[in-house]
């Protein structure tokens, strides 16, 4: 029996989705073989990346203005990448707002000057700094920020209105609701989270923003070159790109990007507002930077912790072990977390405090 995982990531993907693949995994449609074993190059393969490609595309109104990468490396290589391509044009920006923001910073300034232009660090990144307390140049490379916080459960809820081109972590955030393209040159997520098997980096980038990267890095660590050879510069992940495919087909089907929202905005309404009503549990995060996607959230008692982890985990809801340099709990209530997983664990988390508080 499948229990309800709280992972941060990899994370829960949709059981319909596990279910088909399974199906299919032997033998594809006749095919005679298994995705796996199909060349990435072959009609075939090309029919299943291009299919995913293009629901991706429906999701997101893709406008023509930009284009969609299937790459490798997780969200990780691109804190490397981005710099690598962009920073000749000028000492990007970067907002620091919680521990994904500190590692894009750290490996930028390995290749660039940066400016951070504003920070959360004074108080644990339990906030996002509000806008009139950025510290923007006029004009330079790119903005850089990561929209959703996934170990501190921090977000920025709008997308900031500046001159620069805006690049942006989506990692946990990506799917989750409605986003309007136009805004970024460049939004980035590693799959694991939101949209599939880990192994698999969507990049959405501005065509103007791929005219301008550098010349003078290898071909594979060049977003322009992945754009122009399709994602098939080189092997792609093939498998984890059409698993992918299918959660795009699933999102579809449940009614797209506006209906995911509303799911998801009453599950984590579901569980914040539980947690605000308890004197037991709480939640540190600033209400207007809370999470959609990651509610981390303490017991009155750290000593109850152990207690509260090995009982819920009796209870078939795995890992909700907060991230080890924050502490606490966290719930990871991506979409593939349905309701009900909310509502058990509310039931759950009422009767440790009824039994402990
Ligand atoms: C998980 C995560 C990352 C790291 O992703 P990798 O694929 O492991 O490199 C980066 N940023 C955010 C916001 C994340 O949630």
């Amino acid at each position: 029996m499948r229990k309800w995982n709280f992972c941060a990531g990899p994370a829960t993907m949709p059981e319909s989705v596990l279910k088909e693949t399974q199906e299919e995994l032997l033998e594809w449609k006749n095919s005679g073989m298994s995705v796996m074993e199909m060349s990435h190059r072959s009609d075939l393969y090309m029919n299943i990346a291009n299919e995913a490609k293009k629901d991706l595309g429906d999701l997101i109104n893709l406008p023509d203005t930009h284009d969609i990468l299937f790459l490798q490396g997780g969200a990780t290589s691109q804190f490397a990448l981005i710099p690598l391509n962009f920073s000749h044009l000028g000492e990007p920006e970067y907002l620091l707002t919680g521990s994904w923001s500190k590692k894009a910073i750290a490996e930028a300034e390995k290749i660039t000057k940066l400016n951070v232009v504003a920070s959360s660090a004074d108080d644990r990144f339990t906030y996002v700094p509000e806008y009139k307390d950025w510290i923007l140049k006029s004009k330079t490379s790119y903005f850089h920020y990561v929209s959703n916080e996934t170990i501190q459960g921090n977000t920025l809820h709008t997308v900031p209105n500046i001159p620069n081109p805006i690049v942006c972590d989506m990692s946990s955030a990506i799917l989750a609701e409605p986003i309007n393209v136009s805004d970024f040159s460049m939004i980035y997520a590693g799959a694991q989270k939101n949209i599939g098997p880990a192994g698999l980096t969507i990049v959405i980038i501005e065509k103007d923003f791929l005219d301008q990267c550098s010349a003078n890095i290898p071909n594979i660590f060049n977003y322009a070159q992945h754009s122009m050879n399709g994602s098939m510069l080189n092997t792609p992940p093939t498998f984890a790109w059409y698993m992918a495919g299918k959660v795009f087909k699933w999102l579809k089907s449940i009614g797209g990007l506006e209906k995911m929202q509303s799911i998801n905005q009453k599950k984590a309404n579901t569980l914040y507002d539980f947690i605000d009503s308890s004197s037991f549990y709480s939640n540190p995060i600033r209400i207007e930077n809370r999470s959609l996607m990651n509610v981390p959230f303490v017991l009155r008692d750290a000593n109850l912790d152990s207690k509260f982890l090995d009982e819920s985990f009796n209870a078939n809801l795995l890992n909700l072990k907060g991230h080890r340099s924050v502490g606490g709990m966290r719930a990871s209530i991506y979409n593939a977390i349905p309701q009900e997983a909310i509502d058990d664990l509310i039931i759950f988390m009422k009767a440790f405090e009824a039994k402990y508080g």
